[in-house]
């Protein structure tokens, strides 16, 4: 069994210890050691990486973990077993700490949060994820409360940043078995063996193998970003630290610059957007009705343009200018009104159109079907389909209703 040399100090970058084993599998090459500062991926903190040099050189630790036994093992970028260095052979290892420090922050402060969300919620907290860039917990609310208020969440929030300053000092160590059972623990160990407790100060108290700080104060920030439901639970996302830290300084570095293009100051800025959506809400309801009546406009101009057709009538193709669905609807229902007529109509974009083709009811020609012969993607009732395609198709479809007409 591999000894954790990071049970007793968190802080270790390097170590040196020999090899005991190698193992393949489909992922690479394994190699586990008497001793390793490594964390395994567990408790939902992710593995360290780091070097391991030995006398012919270094192998990068590309992702590590504790199989059943309590064996370490450490997948390596060996491109073949020759590459490793043999079992007995000594060898000294380096984790990247940054990594690692960042793991700690975010692990040691889901100690402080999850302490006061069960402290003014009473909420069970399952299990910790430290992700690429958010962490997250699964809480179980007493009365199988779905949600927190934001009053609620600000307060968590408050009490966990207030421990943080308060700076209590992080103590984890193995007691004896007879003295676990009597530990005020926030929830039971998970294991039955050598279980170790990790405390802060004298508010939180629970079993766990991970990797913490020495003190609160190097947490150094908490903030909760989200609380949505999942799976009968809520899920708290959150961040620590350093993450926290940059996340600060990216989220205020936006609302300001929203707040100068707005002249307004960063707490003003959410109800300075809600204006703004309200007037451009209005403008273009304006801006509708402004289309709508230069569209109908339209009507008595190209009713006098339209084209006979033989069986007595009568075809429009027409282009319109800044012209939206509703309005093109309009206009189209306006033209077929007048009976037996058939109103091809487009809207010309940058590289594609917008198409309407409809007939009165008197008619028979399919108006999908046309789309389809002109090269049109589009669809609706046999008397009025909506498309769009390339701006020449108009023309297409306009000499294709003349032709059909002219034969039948
Ligand atoms: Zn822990």
């Amino acid at each position: 069994m591999t000894k954790r040399l990071y049970y007793q100090d968190a802080w270790l970058k390097c170590f040196e210890a020999g090899v005991t084993g190698h193992r393949r599998d489909a992922a690479g090459y394994w190699l586990s050691l008497t001793e390793s500062a490594f964390y395994p991926e567990g408790g939902g903190q992710p593995w360290d990486t780091g070097t391991l040099s030995y006398a012919r050189g270094s192998l990068k630790v590309l992702e590590v973990q504790a199989d059943e036994t309590g064996e370490v093992w450490h997948r390596v970028d060996a491109g073949s077993e020759a590459e490793l260095p043999p079992p007995g052979e000594r060898l000294s290892g380096e984790i990247d700490f940054a990594r690692r420090f960042d793991h700690m922050q975010q692990h040691t402060g889901e100690h402080i949060l999850a302490n006061c969300v069960w402290r003014l919620t009473g909420g069970f907290t399952h299990g910790l994820h430290i992700g690429q860039d958010v962490s997250s917990i699964d809480v179980t609310l007493p009365g199988g409360e779905m949600r927190l208020s934001q009053e609620t969440l600000e307060e968590i929030e408050a009490l966990a940043n207030r421990r943080v300053a308060g700076d209590a000092e992080i103590v984890c160590r193995f007691p004896p078995e007879e003295e676990i059972e009597a530990l005020p623990l926030r929830k039971d160990p998970t294991v039955s063996e050598n279980v170790r407790v990790c405390m802060v100060g004298g508010y939180e108290m629970v079993a766990c193998g991970g990797t913490h700080l020495s003190r609160a104060s190097q947490v150094g920030l908490i903030k909760i970003l989200s609380c949505q439901p999942a799976r009968g639970k809520v899920r708290l996302s959150f961040l620590c630290g350093l993450r926290a830290a940059t996340h600060y300084r990216e989220t205020y570095s936006a609302l300001y610059r929203a707040s100068v293009l707005l002249s307004a100051r960063p707490a003003e800025v959410p109800e300075r957007v809600g204006t703004l959506l309200e007037k451009a809400a209005e403008t273009e309801r304006e801006l509708r009705g402004v289309r709508r009546e230069m569209t109908l406009r339209k009507v008595p101009g190209l009713l006098l343009q339209a084209v006979p057709l033989p069986d007595g009538g009568r075809l429009v193709v027409a282009e319109l200018e800044a012209a939206d669905t509703p309005a093109m609807e309009e206009l189209a229902a306006e033209l077929i009104g007048h009976g037996s007529l058939v109103a091809l109509l487009s809207a010309p974009g940058e590289d594609r159109g917008l198409f309407l083709f409809a007939r009165s009811g008197d008619r028979t020609e399919d108006m999908p079907g046309l789309m389809r012969e002109c090269g049109v993607r589009g669809g609706g009732q046999p008397d009025f389909a909506r498309g769009a395609g390339e701006n020449g198709a108009l023309d297409r479809a306009g000499a294709q209703v003349l032709k059909k007409n002219k034969q039948a």
